[in-house]
């Protein structure tokens, strides 16, 4: 079985082939400037078939799903003889709402029910059914599942994803945490349990997604019992760009003080905040510590405050869990920065945690960073949100 997993934005898709059979990765791309004028750039990646990088025009997302149809069945670049060898489409998209606490075929009143919930994904929904809708035109009836950040999170307790306002605001317009990255924390504490050689209903594990845009989950018995993002993915802790958690009373203040709009200033919480908005240097990792070893305090800070968010927030993950087993870091910076992973370590001491040097400094695999004898287990486990859309594909579509 062969699966297309699309993960459509405002003005990009990004897309992958799966083999099923073995799990291959057959090919790879990513289509962006939709609506502007287009570009397409398409990785085969079985056979030695050439990269296509070149502008395609694409006045909407159904000129971009059939121009990557052409690439993947083309005789040059293709890795499929014709579209009916791709069986299945998966599709990632953000926002579940309360509905969708798992993945589910594609049908009219499910896209009805992932319409209802743009209200509280506004840019990211309308993004993710314009795509299916676009696969719908180029491709017909080929069944098409729909995987949701927000499912994996579904099983947090009232306790955990109320907010203490007027009990209305939640009956009456949802107001809640969701929580986001889900499909990710899924995909790590279920490897961290087959690496660990035990069943996920007997551990207790705190994944920490580190990238762009970061979140902590506690990962109970295989549930999630709590996250660090919210209503929506602006909070928790600061991110490359986004502010993390604020007291309410601040953005009243600026409004106040400098006249911004509601828009103005929630562009600033997501765009200008977080370890760019503290350093005035980057929202990249890498940037901020080049900018730190050349004593630039304010990267310094940056990058001392992402580490103690995430040794804050993971420790009160431990109490909400009364204990961990396994501490996960994955995405851009838990994958690649060895300093961040052994700086956040250095909080976990009185967990016992042990960190080994040189499992720390090894890169692109799954592995335990941790010592043998460290009572909690420390690992470093790649992201793979694209592998766990096309399964549940495979395993809802049959
Ligand atoms: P993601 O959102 O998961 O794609 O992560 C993107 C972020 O990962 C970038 O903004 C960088 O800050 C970070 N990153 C990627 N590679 C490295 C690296 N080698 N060292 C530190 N940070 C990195």
């Amino acid at each position: 079985m062969k699966i297309l997993v699309i993960n459509a934005g405002s003005s990009s898709l990004k897309y992958q082939l799966i083999d099923m059979e073995n799990e291959q990765l057959m090919a790879k791309g990513l289509c962006e400037r939709i609506g502007i004028d287009g570009h397409l750039k398409h990785t085969p990646l079985v056979g030695d078939k050439p990269v296509f990088n070149e502008d395609v025009p694409m006045p909407t997302h159904s000129e971009a799903i059939a121009a990557v149809i052409d690439k993947l069945t083309s005789a040059e670049y293709g890795v499929v003889a014709s579209m009916k060898e791709i069986d299945a489409v998966g599709h990632r998209v953000v926002h579940g709402g309360e509905k969708f606490a798992s993945s589910v075929l594609i049908n009219d009143e499910v896209l009805d029910a992932i319409k209802e919930c743009i209200p509280f994904a506004p840019l990211h929904n309308p993004a993710n059914i314009t795509g299916i809708n676009a696969c719908r035109d180029v491709m017909g009836d080929v069944p098409m599942v729909a995987v949701f950040d927000t499912a994996f999170h579904q099983t947090m307790p009232s306790k955990a994803f109320m907010y203490a306002v007027p009990y209305e605001y939640y009956e009456n317009d949802g107001i809640r945490r969701y929580g986001f990255h889900g499909t990710s924390h899924r995909y790590v504490s279920a490897r961290c349990a087959e690496m660990m050689g035990k069943p996920i209903e007997e551990l207790k594990i705190i994944s920490c997604h580190m990238g762009n845009g970061s979140s902590l989950a506690a990962v109970k018995n295989g549930k999630v019992v709590d996250t660090s993002m919210g209503f929506t993915p602006l909070v928790g802790l600061p991110m490359g760009t986004r502010c993390g958690d604020l007291d309410a009373g601040v953005i009243q203040f600026l409004m106040n003080k400098y006249g911004y709009s509601i828009d103005e200033m929630l562009n600033i919480l997501n765009k200008k905040s977080g370890v760019l908005g503290i350093s005035g240097v980057s929202s990249d990792f890498r940037d901020l510590g080049k900018a730190a070893e050349e004593g630039n305090e304010r990267a310094s800070l940056a990058l001392d405050m992402f580490y103690y968010w995430v040794a804050k927030v993971a420790g009160s993950y431990a109490a909400a869990m009364n204990g961990v087993d396994a501490i996960i870091f994955t995405a851009g910076v838990g994958e690649n920065d060895q300093t961040a992973r052994a700086e956040i370590c250095k909080y976990f001491g009185y967990l016992g945690v042990k960190v080994n040097p040189e499992a720390n400094a090894t890169r692109g695999q799954d592995i335990m960073i941790s010592t043998e004898d460290s009572p909690v287990k420390v690992f470093v486990i790649p992201t793979n949100e694209e592998l766990v859309i096309a399964r549940d594909t495979r395993d809802i579509v049959g």
